[in-house]
C-alpha cells in the first residue's frame, strides 16, 4: 500500500471555490482514506485563499507548466491575478508529498490547481483544453504519479499494490 496525496474536496472537505465539495462516493475509496494512507491537500486554500472564492482559470497556453515557468497567469473571473497564490499552493502540496513519502496523487480533474489531464482554457466559457493545473504539473515534474477521480479504479489498484 502507498501513501497518497488527495485533493481535499474529493474527501468531502468544503474547500471548493463554491464553498462545497466533490466527495467521491465509493466504499473502497472511503476505507483507503480512513486507513490513514491519504494526505489531504487543497493547494488554493493552503495558500491562503478563502472558500468560497471567485473561480479561477489559467490564462495563456501551456497550462500549469507555463505558469510555473512564468509564461502564463492564473486569473479569477474578475480579472484579478492570483498566480502567486497558485504557485505557492503548488509548492506547499509538493512539500507535503515529499514529507509524507507520497509517490502518487489522486487529484480533482479540470481544476487550475489539481487538474491532471484537462483544464479550462482561461476564457471562463466552459471550454476545456489539454493540460495540467499548477500543482498537478509541479507534482508530475517531481516524479509523482497522477490520477484523478476519472481514473479512480486504476488509482485504487495502484495505491493498493505493494
Ligand atoms: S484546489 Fe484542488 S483540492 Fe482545492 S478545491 Fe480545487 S480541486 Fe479541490
Amino acid at each position: 500500500m502507498k501513501k497518497f496525496l488527495l485533493s481535499a474536496c474529493l474527501a468531502g472537505e468544503n474547500v471548493r471555490y463554491d464553498g462545497g465539495n466533490t466527495r467521491i462516493e465509493c466504499e473502497t475509496f472511503r476505507k483507503l482514506v480512513e486507513s490513514g494512507l491519504a494526505v489531504l491537500v487543497c493547494p488554493e486554500v493552503d495558500a491562503g485563499l478563502s472558500a468560497p472564492r471567485r473561480p479561477c482559470e489559467i490564462r495563456g497556453e501551456g497550462g500549469g507548466g507555463s505558469v510555473l515557468d512564468g509564461k502564463s497567469e492564473v486569473i479569477n473571473d474578475e480579472g484579478q491575478n492570483l498566480t502567486e497564490q497558485f504557485v505557492k499552493g503548488a509548492y506547499m502540496s509538493l512539500e507535503k508529498a515529499l514529507e509524507n513519502g507520497c509517490s502518487v496523487a489522486l487529484l480533482k480533474h479540470r481544476s487550475p490547481s489539481c487538474g491532471s489531464t484537462l483544464i479550462y482554457d482561461g476564457s471562463f466559457s466552459g471550454k476545456k483544453i489539454e493540460g495540467k493545473g499548477v500543482a498537478g504539473e509541479l507534482l508530475a515534474r517531481n516524479g509523482i504519479r497522477l490520477f484523478s477521480e476519472e481514473t479512480l479504479e486504476e488509482a485504487i489498484k495502484y495505491i493498493e499494490e505493494e
